[in-house]
């Protein structure tokens, strides 16, 4: 079976490997041609965990291709799989234009019956909009839609794919869905979890389960303000909470406030779509109010250590991607805070695993990138945690120490103890643990 995948990101390149693992013929096209050359010379353009091996082997069995043209891979296809980007309009919706001139290129080029399928996060009604383009550009030619949003994080999204809790496919076309069991029933042996659903729901769905994990980071934020300012600690909380079967663990760490691709858009987007249809998403509209303040904690921690004046400052910042495995930097926490640092006048060296070529686009030299986690601290006088790279986990405390003029941690993640900065005498502030370590060292 010959498959399309438009658009080479994060989305896309994941889902073209991960069908062509499992025997089918995958095209991936994209417009960026240099991205596409870059692919076909054998090199991936994002950090994802095991898609290099992935892709190479699709590669080697040439069931993966890679082009821009798109009207050429259309041909003989019976399926396309849309993955472009729906990036955030001013007002905050989903700019689907995108979406549309893929689906009109793909309805003037099929040349038979083909399903096009909506893996890309759109607002409810989209997938209708993209049957009227079909329609309209590829009249009588027995193009249908479906809706199959997809849920893979970053960092995580090779496994996903492979082993996907839940497969939603949405479709009132009984062919459509059945080609789509068919392609995911590989990935599915053990026990088949394709919900199949109007198109509607499913196109909701994705949007109610980004919604639901956002709203428990905001909700942990905010508890973990109260407790700086009552006593209290977040990570004693979150324990007590996360036993209660009903609420569970996952997604209940206090931070810098959740950023990438998708949550910070789609809460905004799902805030829109209430809007347009006279629904105030109150709930939404406060997670994402809540996630801009978070987002901005780590900049007046910093701030207010330093009574206001972080001036000729060097602060070291240790992690930029918005979470550890992507090199993704979209909408990242820590963008927040080198720019707000830069706007005090404090100098920035900072050190991500993955994430330096996408800085070094963003900053240019207005920020000191390095190799090296310990090479961020020369001559810095706090530094700022801002995502949890494995590497940061148990550094030498010494070295920490001996490569900074002064030394003061922020740590965004919380995941450095308290007794620890305690004994190594470094004054420490986490998120939502009472008011920090802070002391004079002698
Ligand atoms: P991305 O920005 O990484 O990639 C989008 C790609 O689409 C780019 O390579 C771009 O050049 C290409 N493109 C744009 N217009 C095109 C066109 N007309 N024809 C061909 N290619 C075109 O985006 P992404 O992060 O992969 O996200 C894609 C979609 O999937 C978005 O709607 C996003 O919300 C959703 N999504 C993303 C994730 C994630 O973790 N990144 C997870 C689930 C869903």
């Amino acid at each position: 079976m010959r498959l399309v995948i438009v658009g080479t990101g994060y989305v896309g390149l994941v889902t073209g490997a991960g069908l062509s693992s499992v025997g089918l013929d995958v095209t991936c096209v994209d417009i960026d041609e240099g991205k596409i050359a870059a692919l076909n010379d054998g090199v991936v353009p994002i950090y994802e965990p095991g898609l290099e091996e992935l892709m190479q082997t699709g590669v080697r069995h040439g069931r993966l291709l890679f082009t821009t043209d798109l009207s050429e891979a259309v041909k003989g296809a019976e399926a396309v799989f849309l993955c472009v980007g729906t990036p955030m309009s001013d007002d905050g919706s989903a700019d689907l234009s995108a979406l549309f001139a893929a689906a009109k290129q793909v309805a003037e080029s099929a040349e038979g019956p083909l399903a096009v399928i909506t893996k890309s996060t759109v607002p409810v009604g989209t997938a209708s909009k993209v049957k009227a383009i079909l329609d309209e550009h590829g009249a009588g030619k027995g193009l249908t839609v479906a809706s199959n949003p997809e849920f893979l994080k970053e960092g995580n999204a090779v496994k996903d794919f492979l082993s996907p809790d839940r497969i939603v496919v949405g479709t009132d076309d009984e062919n459509t869905q059945a080609l789509l069991d068919k392609i995911y029933r590989p990935f599915l042996l053990r026990e088949f979890r394709v919900l199949h659903m109007d198109v509607r729901s499913a196109e909701l769905t994705k949007y109610a389960a980004n919604g639901m994990l956002a709203l428990r980071i905001s909700f942990m934020n905010e508890v973990a303000n109260l407790c700086e300012k009552v006593g209290a600690n977040i990570d004693q909380v979150r324990r007590g909470i996360s036993k209660d079967q009903r609420i569970g663990s996952a997604f209940l760490y206090a931070g810098v406030g959740y950023g990438g691709s998708c949550f910070p858009k789609d809460v905004r987007a799902l805030v829109h779509t209430g809007r347009e249809h006279d629904v105030a998403l109150d709930i939404m509209a406060a997670v994402d109010d809540v996630n801009r303040k978070q987002r901005g904690v780590m900049l007046q921690k910093v701030l207010d250590h330093f009574d206001g004046d972080v001036k000729g400052k060097t602060i070291a910042v240790w992690g930029i991607a918005f979470k550890p495995r992507t090199d993704d930097i979209r909408e990242a926490p820590a963008i927040v805070l080198i720019e707000g640092l830069l706007a005090a006048g404090a100098k920035v060296r900072a050190y991500d695993r993955a994430a330096l070529k996408n800085a070094r686009e963003r900053f240019g030299d207005k920020v000191v990138l390095v190799e090296d986690e310990y090479a961020a601290l020369d001559d810095a006088e706090a530094l700022v945690l801002m995502t949890e790279w494995p590497e940061f986990r148990l550094p030498s405390w010494d070295e920490v120490k001996r490569r900074m003029t002064d030394c003061v941690v922020f740590d965004g993640r919380n995941i450095y103890r308290e007794e620890t900065m305690r004994d190594e005498g470094i004054p420490y502030y986490g998120i939502g643990r009472g008011k920090g370590v802070t002391y004079d060292r002698d």
